[in-house]
């Protein structure tokens, strides 16, 4: 028999080996193997099996890693797939699909030293008082980590070897399950009753999944099957985790498991917990796996091994967790499915939601997209019939959307003087919020104190020295800091050119930590609190934080988008929302949809309690349809006025883009080799019915990491054709050494 292996080498390739008969028995699609590849023994995965190769005299697989197949059957063709649409060799899909911890041995199980107390026959043998202590820990706790107990008692390892010596403890080690979430003490809930419009929904879900059970997708009674996504539009509140989670437990029921996909952001302790409580007892109880990467690859490694081994069934985690190993799968949900982390921003750069539907195709699972703001992309797929929508339209307890208030900043701009950071009405509201003991948000989507450096005598602008962009001032640690290469020098007390000198420079526009300053000083009593990625250093603080909140420590918490997300705080009744217009100004077509997504979920946090929620919206363009539709809670309208500007400009989801971009340290060579890639791209793909090629020209972030970036753009009304077509270009494209192409396949980031 022949084995065809992908290495786990930056190849496209896949290479052929004789196995041997003694490892006949173990290898299969999926098993990790070692193999010669010229002088060296490199790591690879099986692909497929043969019966004969077209080259003579192959080698001999060496060894076989692990007990288990690794690659299961079903997501070898997804890694497969993976590396066919976006563009990337298999060798970085199949790397993307196991997590590293699982891949390197390292990792592996760790075998933890316990000492374990032996009761003595008779009386207690004589003691010093330090062994005596140690026999006490160890026998209440009667079998404890050797580290631990080391640590409890203040000693070392040597001191209680001794008691082993007298017999009074066994030192030994076992496999310990490192478990992230030991620490909680989660109490079980049981399903909710639904209202009318999560039962319909569930429902229509159920129905899918029935469609689908074991069959791949036919019906019995040969009718095309009901679709198999489904999009729940719901309003922030409305419920659609519950229905998650009862869709959840139909897959148990059914035999199968299932993935939950959330935005990493999103995946607290609270979203956690709650799925783990459903699902920690009762007759369908089974262990949840989460993955996210906060977690030590020892964790990983182990939540991972839960799922393979079909312990633990149900999976929440961020994007990577698409790929975990659950085996029947019957369901996939992709909450906050508009969110733009769930799209890779490196090799291979998939989406994991359009993953998660492809996944959903091949498994013969049922795939709910959720969002209170859905994509463009998802809601487009409804009209058109193929996904299939349902709606929550209102919040559970009938709880009224927030009041939202449009604060036309323009008013308040004043002769000379830097624009208002708070408008005398959000201004207000926060006063009466601090009386009435109440909490509010504050959102400003841009950390630091200012966002540039400008000398008003001659002008000068302290910019990065290795990115076409300004640089932004901290003030705490009175540096400027680069927000794109974290470049940071400590901020002048005189203007640096040095024909100025003028120590006059000023700091304009606003950060978060502007705000927070800000605050103090109109409201010295209120307990401030600011969130976003300077203030929240260590894994610990962001969930810290939010206890202070909830338990009423804090009264205003400014953040960045870090706080737009999910969060349910009941005393909240206040949310303002800083500078509306900021996501406005970016040269990327999503501008409008990403400010009417961040406007809905942030206003969304406000009112979630008994009293009615009030947002405050500032923006110097109050009319734009973003802020107008957002103001009205009114997603359908949004989604109309935008798809006409989409299909004008033909941009997705009217079409799919492929962005090339070129990056190198020499400017004009990035242009040279952009306008020699252009003229091979006529020449392969020219003949591509309603192609739109553009460019090349240079990126909206023209140099970064100092390195300059010319891109050009594609346009396609399908997209598979033309990555296969890309992939064969790249192979006979000669690029000079010094600069690098990367191919992006339905970008998000335009920049
Ligand atoms: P969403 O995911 O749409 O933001 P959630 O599922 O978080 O909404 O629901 C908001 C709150 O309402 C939660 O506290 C949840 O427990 C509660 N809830 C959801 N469905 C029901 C129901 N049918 N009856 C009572 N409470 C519900
Ligand atoms: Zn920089």
């Amino acid at each position: 028999m022949i084995a065809r292996v992908t290495l786990e080498l930056a190849l496209r390739k896949e290479f052929d080996y004789f196995i041997p008969a003694e490892l006949a028995e173990q290898i299969d699609v999926g098993t990790r193997v070692q193999v010669p590849f010229g002088a060296r023994k490199v790591f690879g995965c099986v692909t497929s099996l043969a019966e004969e190769s077209a080259h003579a005299r192959l080698k001999p697989i060496l060894r076989v890693l692990g007990a288990q197949a690794l690659v299961t059957p079903g997501i070898l063709k997804l890694a497969r797939w993976l590396s066919e649409y976006y563009c990337c060799s298999p060798a970085v899909a199949l790397k993307s699909v196991l997590p590293e911890a699982v891949r390197h041995e390292q990792a592996g199980w760790r075998e933890r030293l316990y000492a374990r107390a032996l009761p003595p026959a008779g009386e207690l043998p004589k003691l010093s008082k330090r062994q005596k202590e140690i026999w006490h820990i160890a026998e209440e706790r009667r079998e404890l980590p050797l580290q631990e107990l080391i640590e409890l008692a203040g000693t070392t390892a040597a001191t209680i070897r001794r008691l082993e010596d007298k017999g009074l403890l066994a030192i030994s080690a076992h496999i310990a399950e490192r478990d992230p979430y030991a620490r909680e003490h989660i109490l079980p809930t049981q399903p909710l009753p639904l209202n009318s419009a999560q039962a319909q929904s569930l429902a229509a879900i159920t129905e899918a999944m029935d469609a689908t059970t074991g069959t791949g997708g036919k019906q019995a009674n040969g009718n095309a099957p009901p679709n198999r996504t489904l999009l729940l539009h719901g309003v922030t509140g409305s419920g659609k985790t519950e229905v998650y989670l009862q869709a959840l437990a139909h897959a148990l029921e059914q035999g199968r498991g299932g993935i939950v996909l959330v935005p990493e952001i999103s995946l607290t302790p609270q979203t956690v917990e709650r799925f783990k409580a459903r699902f920690s007892s009762g007759r369908l109880h089974t262990l949840v796996a989460v993955l996210h990467s906060n977690l030590s690859a020892g964790e990983r490694h182990d939540e991972w091994h839960k799922i393979r081994q079909g312990r633990a069934r149900i999976v929440i985690g961020a994007r990577s967790a698409i790929f975990a190993p659950v085996q029947p799968l019957g369901l996939i949900v992709v909450d906050e499915e508009h969110e733009y982390t769930y799209k890779q921003e490196e090799a291979p750069r998939y989406h994991a939601r359009d993953v998660a539907i492809v996944r959903g195709q091949m498994e013969g699972a049922t795939v709910v997209l959720g969002s209170a703001t859905p994509s463009l992309e998802s809601f487009h797929n409804c009209q058109r019939g193929k996904y299939r929508l349902l709606q929550l339209p209102e919040r559970v307890d009938e709880k009224r959307m927030p009041i939202v208030r449009i604060v036309d900043m323009r008013t308040t701009v004043r002769k000379g003087k830097a624009p208002l950071i708070f408008s005398p009405q959000l201004q207000e509201a926060l006063a009466q919020r601090l009386e009435r003991r109440e909490q509010a948000i504050l959102f400003l989507n841009r950390r630091g104190y200012s966002s540039t450096l400008q000398c008003p005598q001659c002008g000068y602008v302290a910019n990065c020295p290795n990115c076409s962009l300004s640089l932004t001032y901290h003030r705490q640690d009175q540096k400027l800091r680069c927000h794109v290469c974290a470049h940071a020098e400590p901020a002048p007390m005189l203007c640096p050119n040095s024909k100025c000198r003028n120590p006059e420079i000023r700091y304009s526009g606003l950060g978060t930590q502007k705000v927070e300053d800000t605050l103090s000083r109109l409201f010295p009593r209120a307990r401030v609190v600011r969130m976003d990625s300077d203030a929240m250093k260590r894994k610990d603080d962001y969930r810290r934080l939010l206890g202070d909140f909830r338990s009423g420590k804090i009264d205003i918490l400014v953040g960045t988008q870090m706080i737009a997300k999910g969060l349910h705080f009941p005393n909240v009744t206040l949310v303002g929302i800083i500078y509306a217009d900021l996501a406005l100004h970016q040269p990327d077509f999503r501008a409008g949809e990403r400010t009417f997504q961040l406007l809905t979920q942030v206003a969304g946090r406000a009112g979630r309690g008994e009293v009615e929620g009030e947002v405050f919206v500032q923006a110097f363009t109050p009319f734009h349809p973003a802020i107008q539709c957002a103001r009205r809670h009114d997603f359908i309208s949004f989604y109309e006025q935008e798809i006409e500007f989409r299909r004008q400009l033909q941009y997705p989801p009217l079409s799919r883009i492929a962005l090339l971009t070129l990056k190198g340290r020499n400017e004009e060579k990035v242009q040279f080799s952009a306008e020699h890639l252009k003229l091979e791209l006529e020449k392969k793909v020219g003949d591509f019915k309603d192609l739109i090629l553009a460019g090349p020209a240079p990126a909206p972030l023209r140099r970064a990491e100092t390195y300059y970036r010319y891109q050009i753009m594609l346009r396609v009304p399908r997209m598979s054709e033309l990555s296969r077509r890309l992939a064969e270009l790249m192979q006979g494209l000669k690029l000079p050494e010094d600069i690098s192409l990367t191919i992006n396949i339905d970008p998000v980031d335009l920049a």
